[in-house]
């Protein structure tokens, strides 16, 4: 700007306005200097630069008695560097607004498939119920599988769309990092044991036994990252770990260990970026889309915290979050983070689980949560044949492999019983890990109705507990035993 426009002139006098000389008295009032950064200026006399900039500062130079004599008035043009900045900023702004509406489209056209994908496995579903050959029933459940592995990738695209376009709340609860933490550990087990692999858990004692957050993403982040190590795993063990985060105190560190193919250093830090897999082999060799770590990123990041992979090609990673979860007082009810769906049966049934592993026992109770169904676990047949005598029940469940007495055993005595005490026989079903046609004739043999092959799923195990519940004679829950048994087969 020229300079010689004002030379020799005082800016009060040549623009004179109410708010300069307010400053103007302050400074002198108070012997304080004034400064604004960037102060906005029009030149009334010169429209054709526009809006200029300013660094703008008042120096008040006082006399021996401390009185304000003179004014140092500084005048920094700052033009170019504001309207870049300006000009930064509107870029940043578009872009973002641009993400948005690119989030809100994904997030809407990720809706509408998901509804008619809803029906899609709905009629497959019942279309599985129904009488078909083999070759049918391999196609159609093929169909199923693909339907619901279309609909996880749409869940993804729908969080992660949700998450960039800003519509993605976090809610905050009081629940016990703990109990999320083994709660997972049972349902992920399910899935690492069918490969083979073990699932060790370890909880720092020095966790807090509530805090306030959002149980469920944090659900989400830790089934994404076991979900992985499982996947990229094929012979020794996923481990996970909640410890207190020692460099920064008062936030929890979730650490997901594996054995598995590791990462290259060279593809570690793009792996969080979505739809982003360490190499262009892994989609063929294990599917997947990419955008599970990069969902699991945003929601630690929403939730405060950092995530990162510490990893060796070839020997395992080891995922790790940190969240800065509050402690809270433990008096109000906690959430229970895995289930908070309510089943209402029609009528609530007295169930009695023979069942020795501990784990199975945690994740029947978990099924059953949020049911009105009474639920009796017992450890083994013994046990099992006693409280059947004890007491009434509706259905038992038993496993076969069970110490001191096995479930065979256990449902003959069971079945001898009612006969010498001319009882109605319960309904018994055997719960075996073996998907073969000969263990399904074993427990028919021994007395049992039905047999359900292990794991169990959540919704196979309620759906079929709340037919029984809904069934009015014992063969209607026969036929809903049979069609279990092939859900869980595949
Ligand atoms: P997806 O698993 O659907 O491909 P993710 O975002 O969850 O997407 O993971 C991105 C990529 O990071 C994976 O494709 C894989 O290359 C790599 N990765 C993630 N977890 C592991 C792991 N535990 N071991 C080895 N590689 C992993």
């Amino acid at each position: 700007m020229d300079e010689a426009s004002f030379h020799g002139k005082n800016h009060f006098v040549l623009y004179p306005n109410e708010e300069n000389e307010a400053i103007f008295r302050r400074v002198v009032e108070t012997g304080e200097p004034f400064s604004i950064i960037a102060k906005p200026f029009q030149f009334p006399d010169l429209p054709e630069w526009g809006v200029t900039y300013w660094d703008w500062t008042l120096y008040p130079i006082k006399d021996d008695q401390e009185v304000v004599e003179w004014l140092i008035f500084v005048l920094r043009d700052v033009t170019e560097n504001k309207r870049a900045e300006l000009a930064l900023l509107q870029a940043k702004e578009q872009a973002e607004a641009a993400n948005r509406v690119k989030g809100e489209f994904l997030a809407s056209m990720s809706h509408e498939i998901r509804t008619p994908m809803n029906v899609v496995l709905g009629m497959s579903d019942v279309l599985l119920e129904t009488d078909l050959d083999a070759e049918q029933r391999r196609l159609v459940q093929t169909m199923h599988r693909s339907g619901k592995a279309l609909m996880r990738v749409i869940s993804d695209v729908l969080d992660f769309s949700r998450i960039e376009s800003g519509r993605f709340t976090l809610s905050a609860h009081p629940f016990s990092p703990r109990q999320v933490v083994e709660e997972i550990a049972v349902f992920m087990r399910m899935a690492a044991e069918e490969k083979g692999l073990t699932l060790p858990v370890d909880v720092d004692p020095g966790i807090p036994e509530a805090v306030l957050g959002d149980s469920g993403r944090v659900c989400q982040v830790l089934i994404n990252l076991l979900g992985n190590a499982i996947k990229f795993t094929q012979q020794g063990q996923v481990s996970m770990r909640l410890t207190p985060h020692f460099q920064e105190p008062g936030t929890l560190l979730f650490s997901v260990a594996d054995t598995g193919i590791g990462i290259a250093t060279e593809h570690m830090d793009h792996i969080f970026r979505h739809f982003t897999q360490a190499d262009s082999g892994i989609t063929r060799r294990y599917g997947g889309t990419g955008l599970g770590l990069a969902i699991s990123q945003k929601l630690v990041e929403l939730m405060g915290g950092q995530i990162w992979v510490e990893s060796q090609l070839g020997q395992g990673s080891i995922f790790f979050f940190t969240l800065p979860l509050r402690p809270v007082e433990a008096s109000e009810p906690l959430e229970n983070p895995v289930e908070q769906r309510t089943e209402t049966p029609t009528r609530s049934l007295r169930i009695l689980i023979a069942e020795d592993s501990p784990d199975n026992q945690l994740l029947f109770q978990i099924y059953l949560k949020n049911t009105s169904h009474h639920v009796v676990i017992v450890n083994d047949g013994v046990e099992a044949v006693a409280r059947v005598r004890e007491e009434p029940f509706d259905l038992v469940l038993t496993d076969i492999e069970m110490p001191n007495m096995d479930g065979y055993t256990a449902t003959r005595a069971i079945r001898q019983w009612e006969q010498e005490e001319g009882r109605p026989p319960l309904v018994i079903v055997a719960l075996t890990a073996h998907a073969t046609s000969g263990k399904r004739e074993e427990s028919l043999a021994a007395g049992c109705d039905g047999h359900l092959t292990k794991p169990i799923k959540k919704q196979t195990f309620l759906d079929a507990i709340q037919r029984v519940a809904e069934s009015t004679d014992k063969q209607d829950f026969l036929d809903v035993l049979r069609n279990v048994s092939i859900d869980t087969n595949n």
